[in-house]
């Protein structure tokens, strides 16, 4: 495969049709890391032509569950085989550091693991008791056609992963089309696919952007589902595109995550310790560059200023770097854009009466922190409310806005006040408050005494503008395939409705 064939249609590399190409950068430095095709609208429907054609006449949708689930299992092994590479490639694309992009290649290979087992175990339908010997009525999965998976740029490939391994597992064909700013891991990705046995044809790829690729695809007659991971915006523009020709849609949008802390939780020392250093992992892991990050601290008022304080202090000592040097704690934030974002919300948040307790504009540039990478420290907001922009509105980067609360009612209700819905935590050392505050939460993640941890047997998804559908657990699996019910008539006579 040249430089420029990362294009997978009909089980072939190749080129853009228009033979254009774009740059891939390194967020550390903006040199050049890759170069790729650049697809077209005319990619994208030769891509979902090769995935029709795999669909309606080739193997796949009727391949035994059991041997799909085998192709499966064999591209965990390769993940695996390949982890130390897809983790360097994944740090040098987005700037994640080396050990989050090992981590990622681990939650990979676990979904990878659990969506062949879910197929198998659950591929067998369900018989309907239909009230009558005479009648056998099953109820039974089947996968739903061509699908179009697009996917955002901060966790490539686990998004990737976490639509391809449940739509190869249900039978499906697709096509995937990856962040224009981070396609390598996909690539890569396909590649193993294919070394895992995948008939040509199945799986396609297209790299572009997203206008006008997604958009294509969103729209495209010959495309049955759409799985969206990204932004509010672009989601709101897929729902639209899909609309015309009533795709099933799956979004999984941002998220305005509040982390709630009851100062008992900080009643011991080590409670104190878990709870901030819980504070910086929800805030700041990937530079905030997270759908579910907490970027939002919900503190009990009589706690605020010991909180604040020991929080502040510890987010000054994160090592920011580039991802796959030892010992850097925080790469740079993704593209010029996502730093100049950053930066106009900080000034917001300032301007609307934010106190910047640590962070809050880019660093000298050093040996280790070149003045063409897009790094941003991670930056303490103090005394925010939510009328402000930086509270409502999702920052993607390193920035944590701090807001107080004196009752439950309170907590609850600052929690709640955002559009999105995606994630909370929720930090008390009484058990009975933290369950009663989980359940009043309007997200579809609430972790307790904890921020982050999701598991690939559990749904992952939106309430609210956060999204539609869910991924993981055994929704994630039947958003990729219809349900059919067949009615056999075993006596069957005439039921003379009309009497002549
Ligand atoms: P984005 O919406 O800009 O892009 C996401 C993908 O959509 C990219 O592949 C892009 O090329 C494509 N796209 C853009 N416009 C399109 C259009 N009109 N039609 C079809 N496709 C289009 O998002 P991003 O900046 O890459 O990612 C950050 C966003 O993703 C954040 O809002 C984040 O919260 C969200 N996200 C959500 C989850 C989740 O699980 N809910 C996970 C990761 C990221």
């Amino acid at each position: 495969m040249s430089a420029i064939e990362t294009m997978h249609i009909d089980g072939e590399w190749r080129p853009s049709l228009s033979g254009r190409t774009r740059e891939v950068l390194d967020p550390a430095d903006a040199t050049v890391l890759a170069v790729v095709s650049e697809g077209g609208a005319e990619d994208a429907d030769a891509a979902v032509e090769a995935a029709r054609r795999a669909f309606d006449t080739g193997v796949w949708p009727r391949t035994p569950v059991a041997e799909r689930a085998a192709l499966l299992r064999r591209t965990a092994d390769l993940l695996q085989r390949d982890r130390e590479q897809l983790a360097l490639t994944e740090s040098m694309d987005t700037g994640k550091t080396i050990e989050e992009g090992r981590v990622d290649v681990d939650d990979v290979t676990a979904a990878f693991r659990y969506f062949a087992d879910q197929a198998v175990g659950t591929s067998g339908g369900r018989v309907v008791d239909a009230g009558s010997p005479d009648v056998h009525s099953v109820v039974v999965h089947e996968p739903v056609g061509v699908c179009a998976l697009i996917t955002p740029w901060n966790y490539p490939l686990l998004q990737a992963s976490w639509k391809i391994a449940p739509a190869l597992a249900a039978g499906n064909t697709f096509v995937v089309k990856p962040s224009e700013i981070t396609p390598l891991s996909t690539v890569h990705l396909i590649r193993l696919l294919a070394e895992a046995g995948l008939p040509a044809g199945v799986a396609g790829l297209v790299t572009g952007a997203g206008d006008p690729v997604g958009a294509r695809l969103s729209e495209h007659p010959g495309v049955d589902l759409v799985s969206f991971t990204g932004g509010l915006a672009s989601g709101t523009r897929v729902a639209a595109a899909a609309a015309a020709t009533v795709k099933k849609v799956a979004l999984e949008l941002g998220g305005k995550n509040p982390n709630v802390v009851f100062a008992d939780a900080c009643a011991t020392e080590e409670g104190f310790d878990t709870a901030v250093d819980q504070a910086l992992n929800a805030a700041f892991i990937h530079s905030g560059q997270v759908c579910s990050a907490g970027g939002r601290l919900i503190l009990e008022e009589s706690v605020h200023d010991r909180f604040v304080t020991e929080l502040v202090r510890r987010a000054r000592r994160i090592r920011l770097g580039r991802g796959t040097e030892p010992g850097v704690e925080c790469g740079p934030l993704v593209s010029q854009q996502q730093l100049d974002r950053t930066e106009e919300y900080v000034a917001s948040a300032v301007a609307e009466g934010a106190v910047v307790r640590c962070g809050g504009e880019r660093p000298k540039p050093s040996d280790t922190l070149p003045a063409t990478g897009y790094f941003y420290p991670p930056t303490v907001l103090d005394r925010c409310d939510r009328t402000m922009r930086v509270v409502r509105e999702e920052v993607f980067g390193p920035v944590l806005t701090v807001e107080t609360f004196r009752t439950e009612d309170e907590a609850v209700a600052l929690a709640n006040d955002t559009e999105y819905g995606l994630a909370g935590a929720v930090f008390s050392a009484d058990t009975a408050r933290a369950r009663r505050i989980a359940a009043r939460l309007r997200h579809g993640t609430v972790w307790i005494n904890d921020y982050h941890p999701y598991l690939p047997q559990a749904e992952w998804g939106g309430f609210g503008r956060s999204g539609v559908g869910r991924e993981l657990g055994p929704s994630g699996l039947d958003e990729y395939r219809e349900t059919k019910h067949v009615y056999e008539n075993l006596r069957p006579a005439p039921v003379r409705w009309f009497a002549g």
